[in-house]
């Protein structure tokens, strides 16, 4: 079984900024934010990249994105925009194997890809 940084945050293990949860999922403030608002969305369920995730998985992908949104709404975010990232493995910087959605906003984001 999986066990990273985002689980002992969801046992209260160590702290976080927690801004959101659920019975599915928690989300807090990334503690190195890439933007003005930088929020990760985790999924309670044990997921390591999108490369685990299966067809019965999708309710909780679904959750997350309802959830990042909801909140972004909320926070009055969702009229300029924001953008929502999932990373896999090392091409696409991964470096905490507990699948999560990164929630960015709150200024111009550049355009990427390289
Ligand atoms: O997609 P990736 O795996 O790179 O994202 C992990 C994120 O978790 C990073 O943005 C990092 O800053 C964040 N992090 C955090 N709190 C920790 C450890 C990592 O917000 N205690």
């Amino acid at each position: 079984m999986t066990d990273t940084i985002f689980h002992k945050i969801i046992r209260r293990e160590i702290p976080a900024d927690i801004v959101y949860e659920d019975d599915h999922l928690i989300a807090f403030r990334d503690i190195a934010p890439q933007a003005p608002v930088h929020v990760l969305f985790v999924p309670k369920t044990d997921i390591a990249t999108l490369n685990d995730v299966r067809s019965d998985h999708a309710v909780i992908i679904g959750r997350l994105a309802v959830a990042a949104a909801g909140y972004a709404k909320a926070q009055g975010l969702a009229e300029d925009g924001y953008r929502l990232v999932m990373n896999c493995n090392e091409y696409g910087g991964q470096t905490v194997f507990q699948l999560h959605l990164h929630l960015l906003a709150g200024a111009q984001l550049g355009h990427f890809g390289t």
